[in-house]
């Protein structure tokens, strides 16, 4: 404000009066500036663009009076501040000056002007703009003060914020690292966990053993801690599997020679008795003058591998062993049957031959002895062709239990006295689809070969049972099916049998009886009468261990099992489906256990609408229709007329309780339809079903 001349707007009409303004301000501001102004509008003007510090306001002008003026200045915030000074030619006029008051006037002056009194007002008026200036000053400045500390303040914010999310992204990162490490730190602990193998150092001095220290996590593999290692001198060797010990021994001798050897594979005993494979991984060093100062060890845990590799063996031989079969029985069979044919002349016109000599006994002897012989090669032929499956077998229901049972007789007389004969059958019947007399052949040839390998007399025992075969079952890789299965298990305690012969027992002729003793088809005909059933054969034998054959059949459905039983042949279902329908639960439930037991499926329904309604959900698989005549809510003619609507050529069969003669005078049915009486004989329904299916 000091170094800014005090600026003074008069606004006056009357030119006269501007001069004299002016020459009394000059008197009193010499430095001031003035600005005159001889209208409201000029004077507006003037004060928007000079601001000045003090306006001289004449009340009476035309246009715009000093009143107007004054209104628009205070309404005007660049102006508000700016005192005016109402200069008024009425003295006493109270009116004006509460006017001029109300439109924010800020002093008076009264005409004629008194200069002291105009220069004290100036004074007065300068003093406040100038007190509205600097509060103006000071509060821009404030105002810049806060806008600057605002914006300081959001820059700060904006870099807290930044920080924040720098930090954030951190964080996150550090914790993906953190999860990285812990995985990395989970990782490392399953590989130090898996990581059982351990070391040991054994010192040598003067060709001896003097200290053997071995790593904590010898504990894992051997049970045995570093400290009973180093208390026990033996300790390691005792560890090993007997059947390995002449080996480690054998190689330790080369170690303590200075010799390298290769990493041995062998057996130990853990502390707590489980026979474990490890391999030892053995690294010699030296003297400069090339004596052994001592080794090192690391020995690792194979079993999980050894097992896998036995495994592997045993099914690549089985694979070999049924391909091998495969083609043995395939020529055999060709050769059996071609000489079936020249057995069956031989033998036919051998015996017209005898017939027809009359006298001639030496003759006829020789001929006897021909026959005799031929038929002997007939059995074997009939051997050979059981064993290449070749040979029809009938499948019937039978008791697994029943044939062991009445077989025993006959084994009994097989075996002869010095041997002891047991059995232990199953509680409940074992039912299975099998050709009596070949489970017969097969329980016999075993028995012969017991009876072979317990010449001075010992056990055999025959034993049932049903197993249910699943993936932890000891012998499921045998299995294409799994499920229950019956067992027939038939062991002695002969002399067993090395493993090369095990491997071969199997194949015709193969024989280690001496000439005349054996032909080597025992076993055969057993593997084949067993494969010819949908089973399976499994032997378990060591040198003087004796031996144990299991063979396992597949299970006949037990629920049908017992209707089965006492009936002949039955054709059976090709897997067609029959909807039936039937209201009584009883009927309904028996002809589709009948049904589902004889290769059919079944679709149930217990009335007329049912039997249509589920015939469109399944019409594509319906083969045909078992209609009970008398039902609730649509009858049995009903429900196939409808049903006739959708498939006109679907095939029904018609139950009742009605008789034929009766049904056709009802004119319930039509006299063409198959039909079939109550109370249903199972059989008869499931003939008559092939019957109608096959038409
Ligand atoms: P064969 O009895 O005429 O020798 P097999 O096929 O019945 O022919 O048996 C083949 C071989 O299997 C026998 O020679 C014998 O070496 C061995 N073998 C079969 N069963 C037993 C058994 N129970 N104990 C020991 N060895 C057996
Ligand atoms: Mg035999």
């Amino acid at each position: 404000m000091a170094n800014r001349k005090t600026k003074i707007l008069a606004i006056d009409d009357n030119q006269d009066n501007l001069i004299t303004l002016n020459a009394l301000i000059k008197e009193a501001f010499p430095e001031a500036v003035i600005l005159a102004a001889l209208n409201g509008k000029r004077g507006l003007e003037l004060a928007a663009s000079e601001d000045p510090d003090v306006i001289l306001l004449d009340i009476v002008m035309p246009d715009m009076d000093g009143f107007d003026v004054c209104k628009k200045l205070k309404a005007d915030p660049n102006l508000r501040d700016t005192p005016v000074v109402f200069v008024t030619a009425l003295k006493g006029d109270k009116q004006s000056r509460i006017l001029a008051l109300e439109v924010g006037a800020d002093a008076f002056l009264a005409k004629p002007i008194d200069e002291s009194e105009l220069t004290a007002q100036i004074r007065a008026m300068v003093k406040i703009k100038t007190a509205h200036i600097e509060r103006r000053d000071e509060k821009e400045r404030l105002a810049a003060l806060v806008e600057e500390k605002t914006s300081e303040l959001k820059r700060s914010y904006i870099a807290t914020i930044n920080l924040m999310e720098d930090l954030k992204r951190e964080n996150e990162a550090r914790q993906k690292s953190d999860e990285a490490l812990q995985a990395s730190e989970a990782r490392y602990r399953r590989i130090t966990e898996g990581l059982t193998d351990y070391q040991y150092t054994v010192r040598i001095e003067k060709g001896c053993a003097v200290e053997t220290k071995h790593s904590p996590a010898c504990v894992v593999i051997t049970g045995y801690t570093a400290e009973e290692f180093a208390a026990d001198a033996f300790l390691w060797l005792r560890m090993v599997a007997p059947e390995d010990r002449e080996l480690i021994i054998e190689r330790a001798r080369h170690i303590m020679e200075g010799e390298d050897i290769p990493p041995i594979e062998h057996r130990i005993i853990r502390k707590d008795g489980e026979l474990r494979w490890v391999t030892d991984n053995i690294i010699l060093y030296k003297s400069d003058s090339g004596d052994l100062m001592y080794y090192d060890g690391v020995v690792k845990d194979i079993t999980e591998r050894k097992k896998a590799e036995v495994e592997k063996h045993k099914l690549e031989e089985q694979l070999r062993q049924s391909h091998k079969m495969e083609a043995i029985g395939t020529l055999a069979g060709g050769v059996a049957h071609d000489f079936n044919n020249i057995l069956t002349a031989i033998i036919g016109f051998g015996t017209m031959a005898k017939r027809r000599l009359k006298g001639e006994e030496s003759i006829g002897e020789y001929i006897g002895e021909m026959l005799a012989a031929a038929n002997r090669a007939a059995e074997l032929t009939h051997a050979l062709l059981a064993f290449s499956r070749k040979q029809t077998i009938a499948l019937k229901p039978e008791n697994l239990n029943d044939i062991v049972y009445n077989v025993e007789k006959m084994l009994r007389r097989v075996i002869g006295e010095e041997i002891e004969f047991k059995t232990k059958l199953a509680h409940d019947d074992i039912p299975v689809m099998v050709d009596r007399g070949q489970i017969d052949q097969v329980l016999l040839n075993l028995a012969t070969n017991a009876r072979d390998a317990m010449p001075d007399g010992g056990v055999l025992s025959v034993e049932t049972d049903i197993v249910d075969i699943d993936g932890s079952y000891p012998e499921a890789h045998l299995f294409e099916n799994k499920g229950p299965h019956a067992v027939l298990t038939v062991s002695d305690t002969g002399y067993g049998m090395d493993q090369n012969t095990r491997g071969n027992i199997f194949e015709p002729f193969f024989t280690t009886k001496e000439v005349g003793k054996g032909t080597g088809l025992g076993l055969a005909v057993v593997y084949g009468i067993v494969k010819q059933h949908g089973g399976n054969i499994s032997v378990y034998s060591e040198p003087g261990k004796g031996t144990t054959f299991r063979i396992y059949l597949p299970l006949a459905n037990a629920s049908v099992y017992d209707s089965l039983r006492t009936a002949l042949p039955l054709p059976l279902g090709k897997g067609e489906t029959i909807l039936v329908a039937e209201d009584d639960n009883k009927v309904r439930k028996i002809i589709m256990m009948s049904l589902e037991g004889h290769g059919y499926k079944g679709i149930e329904s217990e009335d007329g609408d049912t039997a249509v309604k589920r015939f469109i959900e399944n019409n594509d698989s319906v083969s045909l229709l078992l209609l009970d005549v008398i039902m609730p809510s649509k009858n049995g003619r009903d429900a196939y007329e409808e049903i006739k609507r959708i498939r006109p050529d679907i095939k029904a069969i018609f139950m009742s309780g009605y008789t034929d003669d009766i049904i056709a005078k009802k004119g319930v049915l039509q006299d063409s339809v198959d039909f079939i009486a109550k109370p249903i004989d199972p059989d008869a329904l499931l003939r008559k079903i092939r019957t109608v299916l096959d038409r």
